[in-house]
């Protein structure tokens, strides 16, 4: 027999049929494993009380169903919990989950640090540690799912209603692991999330946003943040490869289904792109996209020179956009005295309370 794979939770449950089926088992328990796995949320083996004592034993000597020890989370004063995850060679990664009155969402990392390089994030600053497998992009959902679940004392399977790969690094630069986590947390048997409640955003990899078009059906959100070339080549080297020009057809050539919009970050910066000009010409590039533009008042950081703008001039921004019929809306700074805000995510301890929470 080949051995087994080492992380059962990176596994499609046709990948682990076959395992399963290697071990000479009867093909329903590799559903059973799966449930366990991805919809209780299970940590070993010894909590999957209807599998067959022996057949545990067996898979506990050879296969582990976590791949990510959680090492600390805080909670911000908005509700926002930043969880801090350790994977089995020591990196450090980060998942944000921001409950609201109407969603529970997590933001999911995909790399270890980020080699994308825009000068304005903190986690650019690490650089690009390595890419996450399939089993710890779903890690991070799995373990914070049973967390709130436990906590919030959830009947469901899922308290989780959406995904967003926004956390560190840049999921179209891990575009196969991606696609593996995609697959498991889409799977009925598992979280079983609606391609509409799913967004991966992404710096712009032009030639990767057609692969995504081709072979996910979940949302794209595209971080933007300049109206210029000149502009957006000094704050984001991806643009000096492939431009705004580029960008923007690769957005128009992308296939929405019926009343879908892709989504334009935008992070307003003081002085560098918040000029009623900058607002002008944002609404004349995406001209022709359905588009939705989530404005993002900079979060700053010590290391880091940009400015945020006031709340007024991120409402103003908004309108003029508004007013030249830019579907437009300023996103709420959650978990910035925890620094679990956009482009705070580098391992690092927010101002605020800093004592470990549990999550919620
Ligand atoms: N690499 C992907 C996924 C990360 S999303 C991407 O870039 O889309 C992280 C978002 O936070 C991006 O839209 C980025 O523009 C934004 N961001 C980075 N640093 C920020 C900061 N200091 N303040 C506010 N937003 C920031």
């Amino acid at each position: 027999m080949d051995s087994l794979p080492v992380d059962l939770g990176a596994l499609t449950l046709e990948d682990l049929s076959e395992v399963v089926g290697k071990l000479g088992e009867r093909p329903y328990r590799a559903r059973q494993l799966f449930r366990w796995i991805h919809q209780r949320g299970a940590e070993s083996f010894d909590e999957m009380t209807d599998l067959p004592r022996e057949l545990r034993q067996r898979l506990s000597e050879q296969a582990a169903v976590r791949t990510l020890d959680r090492d600390a989370a805080q909670r911000s004063l908005d509700g926002t919990v930043k969880v801090r995850f350790r994977t089995r060679d020591g990196k450090l990664i980060e998942s944000v989950y921001m409950p609201s009155a109407d969603r529970r969402t997590l933001c999911v990392s995909t790399q270890a640090g980020c080699a994308m390089g825009c000068i304005f994030c903190l986690t650019a600053t690490l650089g690009l540690e390595r890419n996450l497998t399939p089993g710890e992009i779903v890690g991070q959902v799995n373990a914070v799912n049973r967390e709130v679940r436990r906590d919030e004392g959830h009947e469901g399977w899922r308290p989780l209603t959406n995904l967003v790969f926004m956390g560190m690094g840049e999921p179209l630069n891990n575009f196969e692991n991606l696609k593996a986590a995609l697959a498991i947390l889409r799977s009925e048997d598992g979280h079983n999330f609606s391609q509409r409640h799913i967004t991966v955003s992404t710096v712009g990899l032009v030639p990767m946003i057609d692969r995504f078009a081709a072979e996910t059906d979940v949302k794209l959100a595209i971080s933007l943040n300049a109206t210029t070339d000149e502009q957006r080549s000094r704050i984001m080297p991806v643009n000096r490869k492939w431009n705004l020009e580029a960008l923007l057809e690769a957005c128009r050539r992308f296939p929405l289904r019926q009343g879908r919009r892709i989504t334009f970050e935008y992070v307003l910066m003081r002085g560098f792109n918040d000029s009623d000009e900058d607002a002008r010409r944002l609404a004349e590039l995406l001209r022709g996209i359905p588009a939705k533009v989530n404005l993002i008042p900079y979060n700053e950081a010590p290391e880091l020179s940009f400015r945020s703008v006031a709340f007024e001039r991120a409402e103003a921004f908004r309108e003029l956009l508004s007013g030249l019929h830019l579907a437009a809306f300023v996103r709420k700074n959650r978990g910035r005295d925890i620094a679990a805000a956009c482009g705070q995510l580098a391992n690092r301890q927010g101002s605020g309370p800093a004592a470990q929470a549990a999550v919620p």
